[in-house]
């Protein structure tokens, strides 16, 4: 492998500490924050541009009503809009849309990481270790890896990545990570340990060629909310952080030169010249030579081209195409056979509801439902009859169940398991399922992920 994908001399941190204590950084420096709201809105003005964006009401029930504690949502207009939700970001879901921001674009792909930390005996710990593998227990078919990361005082993150794009709806990503675990060169560390936290969450794996126009009339998309990860090296913290770096170096010149609310349309026209654009162009076939190809040639192939890249500045491929979204990669179940996943130990295995338990995840019981079926009769007939039910196998959370009430197979939506990962909203092969934000300041909290 070329050299950009060595880990030597880079810190290992918990990117939760960092961003808490960049927080206080900010705070110092007089930005407000407001942790407990969720944006649910953009705001526009006559001439369609974004102005800010509005928080959701609290306190209303699940009938749609306002309840005890209600309160309306308040409404922050700014000169410049920035949007940084992460990945599939339901903001920038409706930007992108409206503002046709993929246009000429390949379609975004993503992955579904699943993680947990563990706290190990310290003769298993090597402060510093970074362990990265592809396939197992993947087959050839599909694209996956893993990571270890060992960090300071005896933890070690665990976790496993399954590109989105996969086709048989028998697969299921939380088994296929438990699994994982049990691999001779993995169990070992694990012996003795002690399971501390679980979350997941989708990844952006698109890259170059699916990064959408960045600038729309009155702000920008920044960080994962456009996409910068850099797939084979799976880090994306490092471009989403330039890329906000980016754009408040623009908006602060606009700003200075009296404009606002026009579009910023120099972060859209510079980010392929930063570090951004250079990390990601070169390994920008890398993920459709694995589509394409799968493991193992995908990934001989895609090495091979990231070292044309590194040493030559070229690729023999060109930019290769992406194809399909993770939704339409999607196949019916008859083309498939179910798969048999060993079950678990409680040990170093483990199901998904007690690992849920560990996400800290909590949601107010009588709140309205923050995951939209638009047509629950195709949900029926298409999602259950033809796929097999692949969202109670793909959500990390089993939020999703078909259960047999009165003689008829009935959609059950455990919404307050949510760990907000985005899968469901990504993978639905009729894009029939639709994340909202919840009322503000709930989810998952992660302490030191
Ligand atoms: S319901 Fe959707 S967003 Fe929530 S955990 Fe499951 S797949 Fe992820």
């Amino acid at each position: 492998m070329p050299p950009l994908m060595n880990n030597h001399g880079n810190y290992i941190v918990s990117l939760g500490l960092v961003c808490r204590w960049l927080a206080e950084k900010a705070e110092a420096l007089g930005v407000e924050i407001y942790p407990g709201f969720a944006a649910t809105e953009v705001l526009y003005n006559d001439q369609g541009a974004v102005i800010g964006v509005a928080t959701g009401d609290m306190g209303v029930e699940k009938n749609g009503e306002p309840g005890p504690n209600f309160a309306r949502g308040m409404e922050l207009l700014g000169k410049y809009t920035l949007i940084g939700e992460g990945v599939r970001g339901s903001i920038a879901k409706q930007l992108i849309s409206k503002f046709d921001l993929s246009k000429d674009r390949e379609p975004q792909k993503f992955g579904l990481g699943i993680k947990e930390l563990w706290q190990v005996k310290p003769e298993n710990h090597k402060q510093g270790l970074v362990q990265h593998s592809f396939g197992w227990p993947l087959g050839m078919k599909t694209g996956g890896g893993s990571f270890l990361y060992h960090l300071e005082d005896n933890l070690v993150a665990v976790g496993f990545v399954v590109h989105l794009n996969y086709k048989n709806p028998y697969l299921y990503p939380f088994e296929e990570f438990q699994r994982f675990k049990t691999h001779p060169a993995i169990r070992g560390t694990f012996e003795g340990a002690k399971r501390l936290t679980y979350g997941a969450r989708a990844i952006t794996e698109g890259g170059y060629q699916s990064v959408p126009k960045l600038s729309f009339p009155g702000g920008a998309l920044i960080g994962c909310s456009a996409g910068f990860v850099n797939l084979p090296r799976i880090k994306g913290s490092h471009n989403a952080v330039l890329s906000g770096m980016l754009a408040a170096d623009k908006i602060a010149e606009a700003i200075a030169s009296g404009r606002a609310n026009d579009e910023p349309v120099e972060i859209e026209n510079e980010w392929r010249a930063t570090d951004i654009g250079t990390d990601l162009k070169r390994v920008r076939n890398v993920k459709p030579l694995w589509s394409k190809l799968g493991t193992a040639a995908g990934v001989a192939l895609g090495g091979l081209d990231m070292w044309a890249n590194t040493l030559f500045g070229f690729s023999f491929f060109g930019t290769l195409k992406h194809g399909k979204t993770d939704a339409q990669s999607l196949e019916p179940a008859a083309k498939h056979k179910p798969i048999a996943y060993p079950r678990p130990d409680g040990v170093l295995t483990f199901d998904r509801l007690s690992s849920v338990f560990l996400s800290n995840t909590n949601h107010e019981e009588n709140e309205p439902v923050h995951l939209k079926v638009k047509d629950m009769a195709l949900q029926k007939s298409s999602e259950h009859d033809i796929y097999a039910g692949p969202s109670t196998r793909y959500c990390p959370a089993g939020v999703y169940e078909w259960v047999e009430k009165d003689g008829e197979d009935v959609f059950v939506i455990n919404a307050q398991n949510c760990v907000h990962c985005k899968t469901c909203d990504i993978k639905d092969p009729n894009q029939n399922i639709n994340w909202v934000p919840p009322q503000g300041g709930e989810g998952p909290v992660y302490p030191n992920m």
